[in-house]
């Protein structure tokens, strides 16, 4: 009995499914000769013998394995009618490597296996054709040479070379029998130089040693490196298959060819046949680019009858593998055979296209169409992109910080942005070494923003992503000089007005204009999220806090708004001056008379959002930031201070010297002179200007924290200043009163941020119950709207059940839950630490980026159990920046959420990605 594993099988019997054993391209191999394709008699040697091989110290085959592969050839000699190493009627193979993923960097295929001087007579003899034989000869030579036995190209080129110039040939083509028989004797030459032994005459010795070599390469540097960089696990691939296949001839007349296609064009996606192929050729010549291949339109008209046979072809392997496929064929004398068949790689516009028309077709389900496309691969289809076929040098890296790509004249401060942008309709891109809320002006005036320091959370980056402008951080290599209006990167530099190219995806900087490609969201990308709605269970929202952002979240598909920041509103030009004077107010009538001018424009900030978002749910944050954030900076106003106390000095010297005018015997001229520049400055404003200044400072320094972020912000302000949050709620009620009134459905929440105590929240519903019932009374009609909390600190989560006893929603702000949760602060920890951690495996992923579902994510879990145990209807969702990454959505939907909220380019690829999460973890049927 023989109790050997099985090693080897044949093309009729492997299991075209398993690819872990027989490697993609055996499997496939094996899967299209048992659906009846036309592929040459062959057989697969597995992965399971490569690793026995490779763990085995003396590198000695499997036992068994030699004698399969006989048995297998003795079979292959059946079929064909052939003899291995019979110098009559020879058989030829290829030997091809092929693991469970593509993956180059493995071994090259050797073609022609079986050939030495008696077999290669019989090749001459049988097809009465001298030149194809040496032709077929030299090319298996230097294959095996060079991929067996390791003997490198060069050495080969050179007598190539030698033997072209000699004849004077341009090309290979151009070299005849003769010549081609030389090159032959002179590559045997080269091997035996380089070896020390002939080169190998015994077919089954030549394919040991082919079989060997396949499964080293396994083992060789290349291919290491390429699993080490591409993150191929033992799980996704674990060893190489040998294949070894029947020779066809592409090569053997003008009846012949060779090709490569795809199923569909994997550039649009249009569903007809694309592809290349050249007559009377070898495989490889048409990746090679020896010659210029032709598309395969021509093939209808060289050859009408294969074309057809082809289309044939391409029908069975879609209907087969209900997938674009990319296959390749060789046409021998009239004969179509199939050599390869894989799942074609596409961009995504060709995907979505594919998706929705293969759906039509019936190919496909809906859930495959959408499982088949990656949540993030959408991102191609939303941003401008850098066209792809242009190659440019960076001369700049900084992180990507909002993606996108543009270009534009460079400018240095937020009001030459705007007269250059908004003035004069130029396309400008503002570059500062970082960005401030007062610069917010020259945001709305550029393309994009590059900034010389600062992180992905940088004031920067947060505003542009929310803006959906293209955005690059903290890129180091540029030192920019506000003052001379201009930067230096490396040796050279750019001035204002010279044009850059800056691209947010990849975070790189360009000097000069590149060409953009457009996003194109096109018909079918709505189509299929529309099917993605249909799955999911996950609601998909929008961070957007201007009627712009809303506005361009809807044609996303935004359901509501999630977030939106009332601070952003308060940064406008034209307001900033009140919120100033309402911080440095010293009274509270004082503060109040501020207020009051500030709630129409709140009144109507909200109202606007509310148009723009109605029917939909939008959920206003009352203020959260520190209110010194809206202050200026400590020294700059110290400054500002000393400039103005000169001025004061200078002011009364020219007081003085005006009195003093009776002494000096001027002329009446010059007295008008002294006396004009005594009006010009006067004392008096100039120490009211100092007054003020000095008001502002010593607020500043009042209101000064070592650490903001964990300091006076969020509910705490609310606490301390209620007349602000007053303010507020009363600007969201009177817009919804008002909305209401003019027949606009309107559903407003209001989330209170940074709440770690039920009292908090208490103390906040007491202001906003008073105010409804005000503004009730006022509009003779209650408005509704949700009160809730967003949930942010560690104590939120382990008070949840008591939250929730006022909160009628939660939403997680998983930013400052990871900051809190971690006890890092971002900007710090992505700046020093946090690379070390990932690249040691300290921490497997970047927190900020990646929710740890582990740990944050646990909290999060506790808190909507605890929540939704007091209020089974607690509504809850997700409004930090995790809320548009695919893993983290499908960690909420895991969790119970209700709801994403995102930011608005973000939401196509949150709402496919909410589909996944769904259709992953529904149960599947009859298990
Ligand atoms: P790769 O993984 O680099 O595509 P392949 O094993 O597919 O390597 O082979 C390289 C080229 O040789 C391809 O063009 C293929 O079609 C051709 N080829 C491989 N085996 C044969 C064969 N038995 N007859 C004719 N051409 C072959
Ligand atoms: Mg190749
Ligand atoms: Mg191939």
């Amino acid at each position: 009995m023989d109790t050997t594993t099985q090693y080897v099988f044949a093309f009729e019997d492997g299991d075209g499914k398993d690819k872990k054993l027989l490697g993609g391209k055996g499997a496939n191999l094996c899967e299209m000769t048992q659906i009846g394709l036309n592929v040459p008699p062959g057989f697969v040697i597995s992965t399971a013998a490569c690793l026995e091989y490779l763990d085995e110290p003396k590198r000695a085959l499997p036992p068994g394995l030699i004698e399969q592969v006989h048995e297998q050839m003795r079979a292959l000699e059946q079929k064909t009618g052939k003899g291995f190493g019979d110098p009559d009627n020879p058989l030829l193979v290829s030997v091809r490597s092929g693991s469970a993923m593509s993956m180059p960097g493995m071994m090259d295929t050797i073609l022609n296996l079986g050939l030495n001087s008696a077999t290669l007579q019989g090749v001459i003899r049988a097809t009465d054709d001298p030149r194809f034989g040496y032709d077929a000869y030299r090319r298996f030579i230097q294959l095996f040479g060079k991929v067996a036995l390791g003997v490198p190209d060069e050495a080969f080129d050179k007598e190539f070379a030698a033997i072209k110039e000699a004849a004077h040939a341009k090309q290979d083509v151009d070299l005849s029998a003769t010549d081609l028989r030389e090159t032959c004797e002179r590559f045997l030459k080269v091997v035996e130089d380089a070896t020390g032994h002939p080169f190998p005459t015994d077919p089954y010795q030549q394919l040991e040693i082919a079989i060997k070599a396949v499964f080293n390469s396994w083992s060789g540097k290349r291919a290491v490196d390429y699993r080490k960089q591409f993150n191929i696990t033992p799980d996704m691939a674990n060893g190489t298959a040998v294949n070894v296949v029947t020779m066809v001839f592409g090569n053997r007349g003008d009846d012949s060819a060779t090709g490569v296609a795809f199923t569909r064009n994997p550039a649009t996606g249009e569903n007809k046949l694309y592809g290349e192929y050249l007559v009377n050729a070898q495989g490889e010549d048409v990746v090679a680019g020896i010659r210029t291949p032709k598309p395969l339109d021509r093939l209808k008209v060289e050859m009408p009858d294969l074309a057809d046979q082809l289309d044939e072809l391409r029908d069975k392997l879609e209907t087969h593998y209900r997938e674009v496929q990319d296959f390749e064929f060789t046409i021998e004398q009239g004969q179509l055979y199939c050599l390869q068949t894989r799942n074609g790689k596409m961009n995504t516009v060709a995907m979505v296209r594919t998706s929705v028309e293969m759906e039509r077709e019936g190919l496909i389900t809906k859930e495959q169409a959408l499982l088949r496309i990656a949540p993030e691969s959408l991102e191609q289809m939303l941003f401008p992109r850098l066209d792809p076929n242009i190659k440019a040098e960076s001369v700049a890296q900084g992180l990507p910080a909002s993606p996108g790509a543009a270009s534009g004249i460079a400018v240095f401060d937020a009001d030459r942005a705007e007269h250059l942008g908004k003035g004069q309709g130029l396309k400008v891109i503002l570059v500062r070494e970082e960005t401030k809320p007062e610069d917010i002006h020259g945001f709305f005036a550029s393309e994009a923003i590059l900034t010389s320091r600062g992180g992905k959370t940088s004031h920067a980056a947060v505003v542009a992503r929310g803006m959906g402008k293209p955005c690059v951080a903290g890129a180091e290599g540029i030192s920019v000089d506000v003052d001379r209006r201009e930067a230096r990167v490396g040796l050279t530099s750019f001035k204002e007005g010279d044009v850059i190219t800056i691209d947010g995806t990849s975070g790189k900087v360009y000097l000069g204009a590149i060409p953009t490609v457009e996003p194109d969201f096109t018909p079918e990308l709505h189509t299929l999220l529309g099917w993605a709605d249909e799955m999911s269970k996950l609601k998909v929202l929008a961070n957007a806090d201007t009627p712009d952002d809303a506005r361009r979240a809807r044609r996303y598909g935004a359901v509501g708004i999630g977030l939106a920041r009332t601070e952003r509103m308060f940064n406008d030009v034209e307001r900033l001056p009140i919120v100033i004077e309402m911080i440095v107010a010293e009274t509270p009538e004082a503060r109040q008379e501020a207020l009051d001018r500030l709630l129409p424009l709140q009144r109507q900030d909200f109202h606007d959002l509310f148009e723009v978002m109605s029917p939909h749910p939008v959920t206003i944050r009352l203020l959260d930031p520190p209110i010194h954030e809206f202050l200026p900076d400590e020294h700059v106003l110290e400054r500002e201070l000393s400039e103005l106390r000169a001025l004061a000095q200078s002011a009364r010297g020219v007081t003085v010297l005006a009195g003093a005018m009776g002494l000096l015997h001027a002329s009446e001229s010059l007295r008008r002179e002294v006396e004009t520049a005594r009006h010009m400055v006067d004392p008096t404003v100039v120490e009211e200007a100092i007054a003020k200044k000095e008001a502002m400072l010593k607020k500043v320094r009042a209101l000064y924290e070592t650490n903001p972020m964990l300091g006076h912000r969020g509910v705490r302000l609310g606490m301390t200043f209620p007349e602000i949050y007053r303010m507020q709620v009363r600007a969201i009620l009177e817009a919804a009163a008002e909305c209401a009134k003019s027949g606009i459905e309107v559903h407003p929440q209001i989330k209170v941020p940074q709440v770690c105590t039920v009292q908090e929240l208490r103390k906040v519903k007491e202001y906003v119950d008073s105010i409804h019932a005000e503004v009730a009374a006022r509009y003779g009609k209650p408005v509704r709207f949700q009160f809730g909390t967003m949930i942010e600190v560690v104590r939120a989560c382990m008070r949840a059940d008591s939250l929730a006893e006022e909160a009628e929603f939660f939403s997680f702000g998983t930013n400052d839950l990871t900051q809190a949760t971690f006890s890092f602060s971002r900007e710090d920890a992505e700046n020093k630490f946090l690379p070390l951690y990932n690249q040691s495996g300290l921490l497997q992923d970047n927190p900020f980026d990646v929710l740890d579902v582990k740990g944050v994510g646990k909290l999060m879990q506790l808190a909507v159990d605890w929540g939704r145990a007091v209020k089974p209807d607690l509504h809850v969702g997700i409004c930090g920046e995790h809320g548009g990454h695919p893993a983290s959505i499908a960690f909420c939907h895991q969790a119970g959420l209700d709801y994403v909220s995102c930011s608005g380019p973000r939401v196509p690829i949150a709402r496919l990605a909410a589909a996944h999460a769904a259709l992953k973890s529904a149960p599947t049927p009859n298990a």
